[in-house]
C-alpha cells in the first residue's frame, strides 16, 4: 500500500507546528502526487482557522504548489456542529476552498445547547469508558448523516473518534451521496467491527496522517495495520497505488 496523496493535515493556522510550505517539501520528499491542508474549521473554539487568516493560507498555498510542484488543495476540517448538518462553511466560502472535510471535536462551538452533548457527552462519556445511550446515538448519527446530505462534503474524518454514531448508516450515506470515510493514520477510531460494517456498505474510504508536524506527513502505518486486520479490499481505497479521488466538493463547484 503506496499512499498517493494525503488530504487532512494541520499548519499553525490551527494546531500544529510546520507550516504550509514545510508540509509540502516533505510531501515532495515522500513522493505524494498531492496534499490537503485542512486546518480545523471558523467554528472551532480553540484552534479555529480565523476568517482574517483565510487570505495567507490561500498564498501560502499557492506558494507551496509552484516550489514544490505538489497539488496543495486549500481545505478545511469543518465541525460538525448539530443535528440539523450545520458546518462551518458558508456559501461564500465555497469559492475560496477546495477539499471540505467534516468531524465532530468537543471544543467546536455547536448550533443550540443541545447540540452541545454531540460533543460533550461523548467526550465525557469515552473517558470514563461509559456506553452510549440509545438517544445520544441516534442524534450523533442523524448530524453525520445531514451534515453529509446538506454539504458537498468530501470526507468525514475519524468517525467515531470520541463520539458514537452508527458507523453502517453513516456509511450508507457517505456511499450514496460520494463522500469518503476517513481511516486515519493518528488514532485508531472504528473499532474493527465497525471498520468491517463499513466495508460491507460499499463506502470509498481516503487514508490520512492528520498529521500535526512534518514528520507525520503521510505516515499511513497505524491505518494500514488496521486494514490489513480487518481485510479492507486495497481497492475501495481511492488515494493509495497511484489512484486520486474523485470530490464531491469540486464536482459540486463545476455547477455553481
Ligand atoms: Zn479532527
Ligand atoms: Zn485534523
Amino acid at each position: 500500500m503506496k499512499l498517493t496523496a494525503d488530504y487532512h493535515m494541520h499548519t499553525p493556522y490551527s494546531d500544529a507546528k510546520s507550516t504550509v510550505m514545510e508540509n509540502a517539501l516533505r510531501a515532495k520528499e515522500l513522493g505524494l502526487e498531492a496534499i490537503g491542508i485542512t486546518d480545523h474549521g471558523f467554528s472551532h473554539v480553540m484552534f479555529g482557522v480565523r476568517r482574517k487568516d483565510v487570505p495567507k493560507i490561500v498564498a501560502e498555498c499557492h506558494e507551496a504548489e509552484r516550489v514544490t510542484g505538489v497539488r496543495v488543495l486549500i481545505g478545511m476540517e469543518c465541525n460538525v456542529r448539530g443535528v440539523s448538518g450545520l458546518t462551518c462553511f458558508r456559501e461564500e466560502d465555497y469559492e475560496t476552498f477546495e477539499l471540505f472535510l467534516a468531524g465532530i471535536h468537543v471544543m467546536a462551538s455547536y448550533e443550540t445547547w443541545s447540540d452541545y452533548r454531540l460533543g460533550w457527552e461523548s467526550w465525557w462519556r469515552t473517558l470514563l469508558h461509559l456506553k452510549p445511550s440509545r438517544s445520544l446515538v441516534k442524534d450523533t448519527t442523524q448530524a453525520f448523516i445531514n451534515t453529509i446530505k446538506r454539504n458537498p462534503v468530501d470526507v468525514i474524518t475519524h468517525l467515531n473518534y470520541q463520539c458514537f454514531a452508527d458507523v453502517t448508516e453513516v456509511a450508507k450515506c457517505c456511499r450514496d451521496y460520494g463522500t469518503y470515510l476517513e481511516i486515519s493514520s493518528k488514532k485508531q477510531h472504528m473499532t474493527d467491527e465497525e471498520l468491517d460494517k463499513a466495508v460491507q456498505t460499499g463506502v470509498r474510504f481516503v487514508v490520512n496522517s492528520d498529521a500535526h508536524h512534518t514528520d507525520r506527513i503521510g505516515d499511513v502505518l497505524l491505518a494500514e495495520e488496521q486494514i490489513l486486520r480487518v481485510g479492507v479490499p486495497l481497492d475501495r481505497i481511492d488515494n493509495i497505488d497511484g489512484r486520486l479521488p474523485t470530490f464531491r466538493f469540486a464536482e459540486y463547484k463545476k455547477h455553481l
